[in-house]
């Protein structure tokens, strides 16, 4: 039954128009074609390549059929004076008009009254096209017959509503539509409408996740703000009124009594770590703790540093929780935890994967989160502690294309924080070759001499920490060399984590003017005196990743520029993405470019991608749908409950059908 099933919602890659005949005295070279034709001559060649060679003529011309597989069956059914169809590509060859391997039909079907397209599946080695189109068709056969059932699980109503075929003649057309109907399986209806129902499938699944998140029972920090407002006087600066609303939006969702499951995302810059330290404070206040997890050892530092600035002075203990801390200071971190002296944990991963333990953890802070999935958040639920389930803020790295948003975050609110702080002016920037390393060497010695300091970021070459660290190495060697009288520091994931927390503490402080770094500055650094980033290889990196990067800079009122320096030449993709970068700064215009050139699973990381793999849908082409879908999963949430198991079941199958951990 399965198998059958996913036989039917194997895609063809295209469509071939069998349903015309052509003459060979009409057809030309370069085209796919169906003739028909008699055998005129067989032989066996073996100049260079031994080879049988077929001619046959249909009055109008001649084609040479030329195989190099064959046998003496194969050989014996090409007799002089049979007649065959030919399928295949026409070529222009040496001696005239040919053909290599093309299918042959010995005998055909009389003219079909609804003549139809013919598809061409992508085959895995070892099954041949004609196998599966067989095993295809005898499929479709048994669903014609009635053997095979395929209950029609979306409702007349949506049907009409959102103009979709029914699921049976959707399979069939997929598997041979009429002519005319192009030969894109993307643009055709009857694909769309199994996309739509393979997303309803997966949006009903992460809408029942969130169903079930919602029942438990979180606790209901109903703070009066008191200590945000202390906390906010310390501020230099006052909100934006695009953190104003989306740190309310947090606020409602943390007093009431289930647990919060909410995305926040907001562009590189926008302020997100204050909408983090908000909610801290409101779990705080309550009585309760919080844990922060960042990405990477270096930006929970940086976080650990700020929070330990901001909280001090309301009395907050915070923690710092790391694989790569001491064995007494780890221990003294738990205990703090552990007895509830220390309100707020800041770390890696390593604050969900030792045997940290809180006393009342009430709020999980996922910053720059754009590599975990859907089942590692919902493990982080666990560290709750018995009846309580804590509230999850997920904040992202860069923003996410809508559409991507709907899918890979049903199971969470969103919130936006679309607006930067005031006085940011937008980063310049620039794409140029290597070969202009003295003009950016001479840049750089501008920019210090007036007080400003600049990122260097050599990204990985291969897929080496070591050889990265090297090549960081060399540069900063090369700089120092270059730049004398200036100060080059050095961080890489090679350095241990004493070393990298005082190369960036020299780095804020200004007692370095060069930062050369690998990509572990790529999330959340925030310095904001540098006002110059250079990226070197910037042709290998991803969109999301070059933005973030560029993200470095921009940060202070002083206007920035951001170098991307290639090494030619520049393919083409390469230079689409370098040229998007230039020529703007806003994430969710990138973030959409991104989708289009790389797809969603480079877009959310390789975490997301597993979840994201669908077998009829594409995001690119069906994004279009995905409003829709949204809208369908919830009218059928409301009116049609017993469709979405069998639903999730037909396209989820049993295991995965609730996502369950
Ligand atoms: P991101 O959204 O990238 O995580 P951050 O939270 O690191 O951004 O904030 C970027 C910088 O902007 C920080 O230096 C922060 O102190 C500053 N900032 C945040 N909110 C405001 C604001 N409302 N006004 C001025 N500066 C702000
Ligand atoms: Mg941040």
């Amino acid at each position: 039954m399965t198998r059958l099933l996913d036989l039917l919602l194997h895609v063809p890659l295209r469509y071939q128009d069998r349903t015309r005949v052509v003459r060979i005295g009409e057809a030309r070279a370069g085209e796919s074609v169906v003739i028909e034709a008699e055998v005129e001559h067989t032989s066996v060649v073996s100049r260079r390549r031994r080879s049988l060679l077929c001619r046959v003529a249909d009055g109008t011309g001649s084609v040479t059929l030329r195989f190099f597989h064959f046998n003496a069956g194969q050989r014996e059914a090409l007799r002089r004076g049979r007649r065959l169809r030919c399928i295949g590509e026409l070529r222009a060859g040496s001696g005239g008009a040919e053909m290599i391997h093309p299918e042959l039909q010995f005998d055909w079907p009389p003219p079909d009254s609804a003549p139809r397209l013919t598809p061409v599946y992508p085959t895995t080695e070892g099954l041949h096209q004609l196998t599966l189109r067989r095993l295809v068709a005898a499929a479709l056969k048994r669903l014609t017959e009635g053997e095979l059932v395929l209950e029609e699980l979306v409702p007349q109503s949506m049907r009409e509503r959102f103009a979709l075929p029914g699921i049976a003649e959707a399979v069939h057309s997929l598997h041979g539509p009429a002519p005319g109907a192009g030969t894109d399986p993307n643009t055709l209806n009857a694909r769309r409408r199994l996309a739509f129902e393979e997303l309803l499938a997966h949006s009903l699944s992460m809408l029942t996740l969130r169903e079930q998140a919602r029942q438990l029972a979180a606790p209901a920090l109903r703070s009066e703000g008191e200590m945000a407002a202390r906390f906010l006087a310390t501020l230099p600066f006052s909100l934006t009124s695009a953190q104003q609303r989306v740190s309310a939006e947090v606020a409602r969702d943390l007093a009431a009594g289930q647990p919060m499951l909410r995305l926040v995302q907001g562009d590189v810059g926008s302020g997100k770590t204050l909408i983090a330290a908000l909610a801290a404070l409101a779990a705080v206040e309550s009585g309760y703790q919080a844990a922060l997890m960042a990405p990477t050892e270096l930006l929970a530092e940086q976080h650990f540093r700020t929070f330990c600035d901001w909280f001090a002075p309301l009395g907050i203990g915070v923690a710092w929780v790391s694989g790569k801390t001491g064995a007494a200071e780890r221990r003294a971190a738990r205990e703090a935890l552990r007895c509830g002296e220390a309100a707020l944990a800041i770390g890696t991963h390593a604050l969900f994967q030792n045997p940290v333990e809180f006393a009342r953890l009430a709020l999980i802070v996922i910053d720059e989160q754009h590599r975990f999935g859907v089942h590692q958040r919902l493990a982080l639920r666990e560290k709750g502690g018995p009846g309580l389930q804590p509230h999850q803020l997920v904040m992202t790295a860069t923003p996410i294309p809508r559409t991507l948003a709907m899918t890979a975050y049903a199971d969470l609110d969103c919130s936006s924080i679309d607006e930067l702080p005031p006085g940011r002016t937008p980063v310049r920037t620039a794409v140029l070759s290597q070969e202009r390393r003295s003009e950016i060497v001479r840049r750089i010695r501008s920019a210090c001499q007036q007080g400003r300091q600049a990122y260097w970021v050599c990204p990985l070459i291969e897929e080496s920490e070591l050889l990265e660290a090297q090549a960081a190495e060399q540069t900063a060697d090369l700089l120092r060399e270059a730049l004398s009288g200036l100060n080059v520091g050095l961080v890489h994931g090679r350095l241990r984590a004493d070393e990298k927390d005082r190369a960036m503490q020299r780095f804020k402080r200004g007692e370095i003017d060069v930062l050369v770094a690998t990509t572990v500055v790529e999330v959340g650094v925030d310095v904001p005196n540098a006002s110059l980033m250079i990226i070197e290889n910037a042709e290998r990196l991803g969109l999301a990743q070059l933005h973030q990067l560029r993200g470095r800079v921009g940060r202070g009122a002083e206007a920035s520029s951001c170098l991307l320096v290639y090494k030619p030449p520049l393919s083409e993709a390469a230079r689409a993405r370098l040229q998007t970068l230039r020529d703007t700064n806003d994430g969710f215009v990138i973030a959409e470019k991104d989708l289009q050139m790389r797809g969603p699973g480079e877009v959310l990381g390789t975490r997301q991608t597993g979840q994201l793999t669908f077998r009829v849908a594409d995001l690119r082409s069906d994004a279009d749908l995905v409003a829709a879908v949204r809208e369908c999963a919830g009218l059928m949430q409301d009116r049609h409950r017993e469709l979405v198991a069998p639903l999730l079941q037909r396209w989820l199958g049993e295991r995965e059908a609730y996502a369950g951990v």
